[in-house]
């Protein structure tokens, strides 16, 4: 189903994380509106097949009751069979206030409710700004997932106090919640911290309080959790901030790489193919794939040379 998105920038936010700024990750620059249910509606009246609206950049589920149904409205507009993908912070779901939120929500097509995470390391989360109770968001994956909502989770890695070993645990832990009819196939994102023009993190990086990911550990960490998300039954949706003028002009720091999501697919390809070597398992790759392995430079060959000890040469001759 074609995605048809909207940036709400910062809509919701009851804070400020310090690594984000979501203007320059959406491009709507400062002092333009989040887009108009109106502006909404009228594209949904022009789509000529169903679609998956989606809501981006902001909390979506803390708009305010009022907005936040006025947004939903907008898919009855658009052909029967659209549904609603949204971001949200996981502790919109929370308490009254939360149960008021997922009643409202069940009254519409609701494609999925994409939380943003970061991280479930409580240390990470207090030193992102953001709460730190790690069973309070697993709480509100298990609540949604019981409500009946397909579920999406967004992870980051390079975060300040974070771990490669983290994330890992991490996805394994959401993994484990993954049950029932809508537990089937989370989605997941993840995106590497990147150090943002005028946000706390900028602050932290030039005061040498935060250290940001070299591009090739990033890229290692996501191709290692991208195998991973395979194993544990994830669909991997993205890897990297979509790229845009806007985000490229912002980055002070951090591994930027606007092909950042295929350096680390030719990692996670590189890593397979280096635990069939292990397991002496001949390689078989999808023609489709080759050039995960072949392109930047031929860097998933190299790094599969690195991992199996091959030469670059002959692991090159036994795809061709
Ligand atoms: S990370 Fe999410 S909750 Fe935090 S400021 Fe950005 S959009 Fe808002």
């Amino acid at each position: 189903m074609k995605r048809v998105a909207f940036f709400i920038p910062f809509q919701g936010c009851g804070r400020r994380c310090v690594y984000c700024d979501q203007r320059a990750i959406t491009g709507v620059r400062d002092g333009e509106a989040a887009v108009t249910p109106e502006a909404v509606k009228s594209v949904m009246r022009s789509c000529v097949a169903p679609v998956d609206l989606c809501f981006f950049g902001g909390s979506f589920a803390k708009t305010g009751p009022s907005l936040m149904e006025s947004y939903l409205e907008t898919v009855r507009y658009a052909p029967e069979g659209s549904r609603v993908t949204f971001s949200s912070y996981p502790g919109d779901f929370e308490g009254a206030s939360g149960a008021y939120i997922i009643k409202t929500l069940k009254k519409y097509p609701i494609g999925t409710i994409e939380l943003g995470l970061p991280s479930l390391d409580p240390l990470v989360l207090r030193m992102c700004g953001r709460d730190d109770d790690p069973g309070k968001i697993k709480q509100t994956m298990v609540t949604l997932r019981d409500a009946g909502f397909r579920l999406g989770a967004q992870i980051m890695i390079g975060l300040p106090g974070q771990a490669p070993e983290s994330s890992m645990r991490d996805i394994e832990s959401i993994a484990s919640l993954m049950t029932g009819e809508t537990g089937k196939t989370w989605d997941l994102r993840v995106y590497p911290c990147l150090v943002l023009r005028g946000t706390e993190l900028e602050s932290l990086f030039k005061a040498g309080q935060y250290v940001p990911l070299v591009l090739e550990d990033a890229v290692r960490e996501a191709g290692a959790l991208l195998l991973a998300a395979d194993r544990l039954g994830f669909r991997a949706i993205r890897v990297g901030l979509l790229e845009s003028a806007s985000l490229r002009e912002s980055v002070v720091a951090g591994p930027y790489h606007q092909s950042f999501g295929e350096l680390a697919l030719s990692e996670k390809l590189a890593l397979e193919f280096a635990a069939k070597t292990a397991r002496k398992e001949p390689w078989k790759i999808d023609p489709r794939k080759i050039s995960q392995l072949t392109g930047h430079g031929g860097r998933g060959i190299k790094r599969l040379a690195e991992l199996t000890g091959i030469s670059a040469e002959t692991v090159r001759k036994s795809l061709a």
